[in-house]
C-alpha cells in the first residue's frame, strides 16, 4: 500500500501493509528480491520505466523498505543504507568544508570514532555536549552550525534528549536536527512528529529485529532533504543489497508485536534488577527512578528492551555476563533473543578511556538486550546468577 490508501491506518496496519503491493506479473503477496545489478532498457538513454538502469540507483526490494520506513516514521521518504553508519555518514556529508556539528556526547560509540577519526580529517568540526540540557546545546550553536545530532535514549547511558526543545534551538540557529532513533525503534518514538528533520536506525538493531542484516534507514518529510540523501548515497555508493532489504521488510511486518513485548520484558527485567541487592543502579526510562522519566512519557510510548545496570567492578560483571544462559555475551541489541554487554570492554572500547569514564562507561557497567522469551525463564537466569 501506498501514500492515499495508508491514511489513517494505525502503526501495526502500516507495519505490515506499508511499501508492500502485489507483484504485477502473478500477484505475489510478497514483494520480490530483485536481485540484480541492471536493468535492461528499451532504448539508448531511458531507463526502463523512465528510473530503472542501474542496481545503486534504483532497485525495487529497496524502495518497498524505503515506503516502509517512511511511513512509520510519519515522513514523506525514507533512504535506505548499507548500514546505520553509512546513513550518518551520508546526512553528514550534506555538509562542507568548515561546517559545524553538534552531537550529544554518549552517542554509539562507532558514530564518534567517524566523527572523530574520519569525517573530522574533511573539515567538518565536532563539538559534543551533553543534550539532557538544551541550554547546553543552544551555549554551543555557532553561525556555522549545520546539523545537530542526537541519540535518544543513548547507548548505553539510557540518556534523553528533549527532542521538540532542540529542534527550535537548532532551527533557531539555522541547523537541522537528526536524531538516531535506533533504541527506541519507531514503535515507541517518531522524532519527525515532534520537530526533527531527519530520524535514522541502526536497522541492524529493533527495525529488523532478527540479528540477521546490518542496515541504515532514514526518514525525512522533505522531498529536499530525501533528494540530497538519494544523491549522496548514488554518488558514494553505501547502497544495501535487494537480499537485505527484504530481509529487514520482512522484519518490520511484525516490529509492533515484537515492540510490545520488549517493552513488558524490559519493564520487567529493570523493575526485578531494581529491588535486588546485588545491583547499584538500574537506567531504564521506564522506572519511576529514572531521572528523565516524565520526558520519557511524554516523548516515548514504551521503554524498550534496553536495561543498563552497574554492578560496580569489573569482578561482579564477569560474574553477572558470562554465566548466563538464555542471554548470550555479544554485542549489537534490538533482536528476538536476549544479549548482554559490557559497554566499557566491547562496543565503547573505542572512545577514549577518560571520556568513557566521565559518562559514566565504567567497567561495572552491564547493559541488557532483553529479548523476548518468556519473562520467567529470563528472570530465573538473572536469578540463578546473581542469587
Ligand atoms: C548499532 C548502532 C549504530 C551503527 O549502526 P550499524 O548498523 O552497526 O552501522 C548507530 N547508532 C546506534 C544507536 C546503534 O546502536
Amino acid at each position: 500500500m501506498r501514500d492515499e490508501a495508508l491514511k489513517g491506518l494505525s502503526f501495526g496496519t502500516r507495519a505490515i501493509h506499508a511499501g508492500v503491493e502485489p507483484e504485477p506479473v502473478t500477484g505475489a503477496i510478497m514483494t520480490p528480491i530483485f536481485q540484480t545489478s541492471t536493468y535492461v532498457q528499451p532504448a539508448v538513454g531511458e531507463p526502463h520505466d523512465g528510473r530503472y538502469d542501474y542496481g545503486r540507483t534504483a532497485n525495487p526490494t529497496r524502495e518497498a523498505l524505503e515506503a516502509s520506513i517512511a511511513a512509520l516514521e510519519a515522513g514523506t521518504h525514507g533512504v535506505a543504507f548499507a548500514s546505520g553508519l553509512a546513513a550518518i555518514e551520508a546526512i553528514v556529508k550534506r555538509l562542507s568544508v568548515g561546517d559545524h556539528v553538534v552531537s550529544e556526547e554518549n552517542t554509539y560509540g562507532g558514530t564518534t570514532r567517524m566523527f572523530n577519526r574520519v569525517l573530522s580529517r574533511f573539515g567538518i568540526e565536532f563539538t559534543y555536549v551533553d543534550a539532557r540540557d538544551t541550554d547546553a546545546v543552544a551555549a554551543a550553536m555557532r553561525p556555522n552550525t549545520k546539523l545537530v545530532h542526537v541519540e535518544t535514549p543513548t547507548n548505553p547511558m539510557m540518556k534523553l534528549c528533549d527532542i521538540a526543545a532542540v529542534a527550535d534551538v537548532a532551527h533557531a540557529g539555522g541547523a537541522l536536527l537528526c536524531v538516531d532513533n535506533t533504541f527506541a525503534s519507531p514503535y515507541n518514538q517518531r522524532p519527525l512528529e515532534i520537530g526533527a528533520d531527519f530520524t535514522m536506525h541502526s536497522s541492524t538493531k529493533y527495525v529488523n529485529g532478527h540479528s540477521d542484516v546490518i542496515g541504515g534507514l532514514v526518514a525525512v518529510k522533505d522531498a529536499e532533504l530525501a533528494d540530497d540523501l538519494y544523491f549522496i548515497r548514488k554518488s558514494t555508493g553505501a547502497v544495501p543489497g535487494p537480499m537485505d532489504c527484504w530481509l529487514t521488510l520482512r522484519g518490520i511486518k511484525t516490529m509492533h508485536v515484537r515492540m510490545q513485548r520488549h517493552n513488558e520484558n524490559g519493564l520487567a527485567v529493570a523493575t526485578w534488577l531494581e529491588s535486588h541487592p546485588k545491583v547499584d543502579r538500574v537506567l531504564y526510562p521506564g522506572l519511576p527512578s529514572h531521572e528523565q522519566h516524565d520526558l520519557a512519557k511524554r516523548q516515548m510510548s514504551g521503554f524498550t528492551g534496553m536495561v543498563s545496570v552497574d554492578v560496580g567492578t569489573l569482578e561482579r560483571t564477569k560474574a553477572l555476563t558470562e554465566h548466563l544462559r538464555i542471554f548470550s555475551l555479544a554485542e549489537s541489541l534490538g533482536g528476538v533473543e536476549s544479549l548482554v554487554n559490557v559497554p566499557a570492554l566491547m562496543t565503547h572500547g573505542s572512545v577514549p578511556q577518560d571520556r568513557r569514564e566521565a559518562m559514566g562507561i565504567t567497567p561495572g557497567l552491564v547493559r541488557f538486550s532483553v529479548g523476548i522469551e518468556d519473562i520467567e525463564d529470563i528472570l530465573a537466569d538473572l536469578d540463578r546468577v546473581l542469587g
